[in-house]
């Protein structure tokens, strides 16, 4: 944490990127660090290059950079990427290699299974959001350096800790999470105001979308411990309904009272995309997720199957969450 700090104070210019499909904690942590460094006389860019959730995007009041050259980041001082586990999935305009990246690279991130090879890297798995460690270096920097946390930069923070925690529901929420967000509140954070965004600001195709993916696509296996569904493209395609709005669509999976594994499967360009959930620690998704080369928490994985049916892919997902299932029984 010290190396960073020294970083923040000895630079000048700073490009700030996330992951792709960037979540509440991915765009919080980068709005709120890029806030952090140009309320402190630095010149920071917000890189957010895919589109992000409608639902956030009236409260985001830091510009965003959508589409940057190789040679306009090597021009920065400092890299920072945030909230990035895959190397692969960090969200750099298409065109643009890591390998191309010259500047030196500060990598933060509470993936426990981080392969971003930064120059300086810190990754702390007990943090239940990226943006909790950000507000946890703001506020060191504030106590040491003076630093400002400006409303602006603290409500950004405060989107990505209570997206990435459920609500502080998860079981990524600890001590030092509420700790992080009460400092976040003392600074001014408009919580009804991030909440209405994040929780009741649902489109109405959106609310169909998930009723019909209820009613004709869901399936509960082994006792009901096993909830998945497989959404076509059709049902994208009928209620022109996108997935970068659909973080919370496995919410409803989860939610069901026998449901101790939840998995959706969905169309990502040609691929297979997906979403694993658990909410028994004795059951964790990370190790499924990891054996098909995806990645992502213990409680909350994913996985991108390229060349493989969605029958395919249910099947071997089913075989594995019946070893875990089995396994693990108490
Ligand atoms: P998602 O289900 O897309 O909301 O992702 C849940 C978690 O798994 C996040 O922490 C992601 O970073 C991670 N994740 C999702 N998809 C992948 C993937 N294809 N490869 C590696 N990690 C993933
Ligand atoms: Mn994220
Ligand atoms: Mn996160």
């Amino acid at each position: 944490m010290q190396a960073i700090i020294d970083i923040l104070k000895n630079n000048n210019s700073f490009i700030v990127v996330a992951h792709e499909k960037p979540d509440g904690d991915a765009i919080g942590s980068v709005t709120g660090l890029t806030a952090f460094l140009n309320d402190n006389g630095k010149k920071a860019t917000a890189l957010l290059v895919d589109d992000i959730p409608t639902k956030f995007e009236d409260i985001i009041s830091c510009p965003l950079t959508r589409m940057i050259s190789a040679n306009e980041i090597n021009s920065a001082d400092i890299l920072i990427i945030l909230d990035s586990a895959r190397s692969s999935r960090i969200n750099l305009p298409s065109n643009i290699n890591i390998d191309e990246i010259k500047i030196p690279i500060v990598n933060i991130d509470h993936h426990i299974d981080n392969n971003v090879n930064g120059t300086v890297n810190y990754i702390n798995s007990a943090a239940g959001a990226t943006a909790e460690i950000i507000a946890d270096l703001a506020k060191k920097m504030e106590v040491s350096n003076h630093w400002i946390v400006s409303r602006n930069c603290a409500e950004m923070l405060y989107l990505g800790i209570v997206t990435d925690t459920g609500s502080f529901k998860f079981t990524n929420t600890t001590c030092n999470t509420f700790q992080a967000a009460a400092y976040l509140l003392s600074k001014g954070v408009d919580i009804n105001k991030i909440n209405n965004a994040a929780y009741f600001s649902k489109a109405l195709n959106q609310l169909l979308f998930e009723a019909e993916m209820i009613n004709n696509h869901l399936k509960c296996d082994f006792d009901g411990r096993y909830a998945h569904a497989i959404i076509p493209q059709s049902l994208f395609d009928k209620y022109q309904f996108n997935m970068k709005d659909g973080e919370t669509v496995i919410e409803y999976l989860r939610e069901i009272n026998t449901a101790v594994i939840a998995a959706l499967l969905y169309p990502k360009d040609s691929a297979v995309k997906v979403s694993l959930r658990s909410k028994n620690s004795a059951y964790p998704v990370g190790p499924i997720a990891r054996k098909f080369n995806g990645g992502g928490h213990e409680m909350a994985a994913g996985i991108t199957f390229e060349n493989k049916s969605f029958e395919e892919v249910d099947k071997l997902l089913y075989d594995a969450i019946k070893e875990v299932l089995e396994k693990n029984e108490i």
